[in-house]
Parts: structure tokens; C-alpha cells; sequence
């Protein structure tokens, strides 16, 4: 039986000259591997008290809806700067070269809501601590956070030292 690791192609030199890219979309597109996928993930939550799945654009929304439909909870989005049509808070991070900015629906969290964090990978933690700090601000609780991938060389979990981490397959 093929792992989930086996679905998961690894392009060389992508988007610039030394970076390793983990490339998902081979995962999802095999229909063992999707299963395989949202299946491991959704399993971190087995016994988790939680009301909502929070996942950012775009990667987080291919993993996290299927796993809040499976779980029988709603999901909230995380979207870059300017595509939410309500009132929205943003939160700004710094990236390799200059900023980004996301975005979340300012009554999408209540006060006291216990949240899961998903996204497809964890490299230097930096956007998910953007994705945590919007939770937060509207009073949310974060409760797990969970990846299909983790880049441990780049410590996004030391960064993340303060919330429970679950990620499917670990890169050393
Ligand atoms: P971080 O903020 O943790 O350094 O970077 C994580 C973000 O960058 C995630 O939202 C993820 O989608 C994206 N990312 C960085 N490297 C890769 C990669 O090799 N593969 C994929 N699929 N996404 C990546």
C-alpha cells in the first residue's frame, strides 16, 4: 500500500534556484491519496473538543474544508488582502522578501470558539503565526494546529512552541 509520502512529488529548484518544492497537488489528485490525506489529518482531531475549522487561502481551503465536512463543523477562510466582501481585521507577516497581508471576516470567530488551524505546509511558521494571531484577535481559542507537510530544517514548530502541531509527513 502506498504511502502518503509517495504521493507527494518534490520539485527541484522551484520557484527560485535551491528551494526544494513539495508539491501537493499529486496528492489530491489521486483519489487513494486524497483519502489518505484528509483521512490522516482529520485523525490529529479524534478526541479534540472543538467548534471550527479555519483554513487560509489557497492550500488551506483544499485540506481544511474536506476535513471540517467530514467532522461535521463549519469552515471559516482566511483570505488574501482584499478579497473579503464584509468587515473584515487583517494581520500583516513579513515574507522572505517584503510583506503579505490576510484577512478574515471580522464576526467569522465568536469570542471563546475553540479553532484548528489547517494548511497544506509548515516551512518557517511565519504565516501561520498571521493565521493564529487573526483567531486570536477575535477572541478565538486555537486549539490544534495541522499540516500535511512539515519542513522541520526551517523550525516552524519551535515558532508554533506555544500550540499543540500535527503534521502528516515530516521532511528532516
Ligand atoms: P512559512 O510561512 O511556514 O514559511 O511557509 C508556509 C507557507 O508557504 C504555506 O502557506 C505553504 O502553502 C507555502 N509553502 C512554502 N513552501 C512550500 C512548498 O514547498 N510546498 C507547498 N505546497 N507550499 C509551500
Amino acid at each position: 500500500m502506498k504511502k502518503l509520502e509517495d504521493y507527494i512529488v518534490s520539485i527541484p529548484d522551484f520557484p527560485e534556484e535551491g528551494i526544494i518544492f513539495r508539491d501537493v497537488t499529486t496528492v489530491i489528485q489521486d483519489p487513494e491519496g486524497l483519502k489518505l490525506a484528509i483521512d490522516t489529518m482529520s485523525g490529529f482531531l479524534d478526541g479534540v473538543d472543538f467548534d471550527v475549522v479555519v483554513g487560509p487561502e489557497a492550500r488551506g481551503f483544499i485540506f481544511g474544508m474536506p476535513i471540517a465536512y467530514k467532522l461535521g463543523k463549519g469552515f471559516v477562510v482566511i483570505r488574501k488582502k482584499g478579497k473579503l466582501p464584509r468587515k473584515t481585521i487583517s494581520q500583516e507577516y513579513d515574507l522572505e522578501y517584503g510583506k503579505a497581508e490576510v484577512e478574515i471576516h471580522a464576526d467569522a470567530i465568536k469570542p471563546g470558539q475553540k479553532v484548528v488551524i489547517v494548511d497544506d505546509l509548515l516551512a518557517t511558521g511565519g504565516t501561520m503565526e498571521a493565521n493564529i494571531r487573526l483567531v486570536e484577535r477575535l477572541g478565538g481559542e486555537v486549539v490544534k494546529v495541522v499540516f500535511l507537510i512539515e519542513l522541520a530544517g526551517l523550525c516552524g514548530r519551535k515558532r508554533l512552541a506555544d500550540y499543540s502541531v500535527e503534521s502528516a509527513v515530516i521532511y528532516e
